[in-house]
């Protein structure tokens, strides 16, 4: 019962299900800008949310002093300290580690998590600053808060709903700036929460700080999301939304983002189908870490069942999420000529028997089909971004063409899969080039950005608190 042949047939099935031609590349780059519009002109226009921020300055590398920052983003918080001293200085970081919410927390009330997180807090405050002098002005916070806001000034905002296992219900509908401020006092801490943002969003601030032709940031991690700086009056259903710069950050939650032409196959559907989450966040689910060893498991796990080349392992690929996607990644870039590593994976953490040279290959280029597709609809996404505002050189007006030269426009990525998967972003930085084509292409440069979520939202309160 080896059935080769089958095993021949479903690969090249799923391989033509994941194409990513270059037609089908531009299509989602143009659904992609199409839909963004549509997000910007109605609220519920679009399945992009394209939330407002209102950001609307950018750290410029001006800033100077020492401030705040603290990172709630899932189970975890973090909270540091920067300093700055004008002039794009070197960016002095102090950190802690990370630490982790106590279940309970997770599900109790809003004033119980606020005010543990404002203990942490004073104490990192108190550690940092030591016997130092007081600054004459209060401390100044970034607060990254990685859940759904409705945000109504750069410093404030509602939580719309609780994601990744928390279930504090008295929380929602409160604005969450105010919650951590009144814990704070409570807890006799002099700081003030100066930015209220989203992770992407400060992915983005920590991109400017370095990079003024910084237009957009991406993240590409457990899940994704991109942000950009848009003109305010494209922002429709804002009307009359008026800022210094004349332009605002928006977040745009593309995980969420959803076209016909996504080249999407049964795996997909049957994925969604299990997922809590279902008929939600269609583009992280082909994207971001969180899914793609699961996709190629499902792959492998159909094979198992249709054939024997992987001896009796079906068993062992059953399990939802046994595979991830680090473990896919490293099976990806084994480069011995008899793939040890692939083989040592598959045994030691899937409990797989030992299998042949030529069914090692196979896994191998199931993995490569899953991770190019994701690569290649990542990099259709920012080109659509760069559509969006002019800067993939398509021309017209406001086409982003100056005197003939195209005008420079950088892009911030982070995220686990982008800086650590070699293979995902020689994908995706190559199919940019592949749309875009050569000309165009060297005028984008993707830049790997590292802790934004933390360095930015800091970055933002001294941004803010120098323009108040
Ligand atoms: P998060 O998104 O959880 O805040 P990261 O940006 O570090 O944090 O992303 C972590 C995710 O990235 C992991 O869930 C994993 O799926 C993926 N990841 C991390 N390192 C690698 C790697 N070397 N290869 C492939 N995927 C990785």
């Amino acid at each position: 019962r080896r059935k080769w042949s089958r095993v021949v047939e479903i690969l090249s099935e799923f391989e033509d299900g994941c194409s990513t031609s270059i037609a089908r590349l531009r299509q989602v780059v143009d659904a992609m800008a199409v839909e963004m519009h549509a997000g910007l002109a109605s609220d519920g226009g679009s399945k992009l949310k394209m939330l407002l921020t209102f950001v609307d300055r950018l750290p410029d590398g001006e800033e100077k002093g020492t401030y705040y920052a603290l990172d709630l983003g899932g189970t975890n918080f973090r909270v540091l300290r920067i300093q700055l001293g004008g002039n794009r200085s070197v960016i002095l970081k102090h950190e802690v580690e990370r630490q982790p919410i106590p279940e309970n927390l997770m599900m109790g009330t809003s004033e119980d998590l606020f005010d543990f997180i404002a203990m942490s807090l004073k104490h990192f405050v108190v550690k940092e600053e030591g016997s130092e002098q007081r600054p004459d002005r209060s401390r100044e916070l970034g607060f990254t808060f990685s859940f759904p806001v409705r945000q109504v000034s750069v410093s404030s905002g509602f939580l719309i709903k609780w994601t990744k296992g928390f279930a504090i219900e008295d929380a929602v509908g409160k604005d969450v700036a105010q919650c951590l401020e009144e814990a704070m006092t409570r807890r006799g801490l002099d700081m003030r929460v100066a930015a209220l943002v989203n992770d992407t969003v400060g992915t983005l601030a920590l991109g400017h700080y370095h990079d003024e032709d910084t237009v957009a940031a991406v993240i590409i991690g457990t899940g994704t999301n991109a942000c950009y700086v848009e003109r305010t009056d494209a922002i429709i259903k804002c009307q009359g939304l008026l800022t210094n710069s004349g332009g605002m950050v928006v977040n745009m939650e593309w995980g969420n983002f959803w076209s016909s032409h996504l080249p999407r196959t049964s795996y997909d559907v049957d994925l969604d189908d299990e997922t809590a989450n279902h008929n939600d966040q269609g583009f992280e689910k082909m994207i971001s870490g969180m899914y793609l060893g699961d996709i190629t498991r499902r792959v492998l796990y159909r094979i198992a069942q249709e054939s024997d080349i992987f001896g009796d392992a079906a068993a062992s690929l059953s399990a939802p999420f046994v595979l991830r996607t680090p473990l896919m990644a490293a099976m990806h870039e084994d480069d011995s000529p008899d793939l040890r590593e692939v083989s040592r994976i598959l045994q030691e953490n899937l409990q797989m028997p030992e299998i042949s040279l030529k069914a090692r290959r196979l896994v191998v280029g199931v993995i490569d089909i899953v991770t190019r597709r994701a690569a290649r609809l990542a990099a259709a996404g920012i080109v659509g971004i760069l559509k969006k505002i002019g800067r993939d050189g398509s021309g017209g007006i406001g086409s982003g063409k100056t005197k003939g030269k195209i005008r420079r426009s950088v892009v911030a990525i982070e995220g686990g899969l982008y800086s650590g998967y070699s293979m995902f972003r020689e994908y995706l930085n190559e199919a940019v080039v592949e749309i875009l084509g050569d000309e165009v292409a060297e005028s984008v440069v993707l830049r790997v950005s590292e802790d934004g979520s933390g360095i930015g939202a800091a970055l933002l309160a001294a941004t803010a608190a120098h323009s108040s």
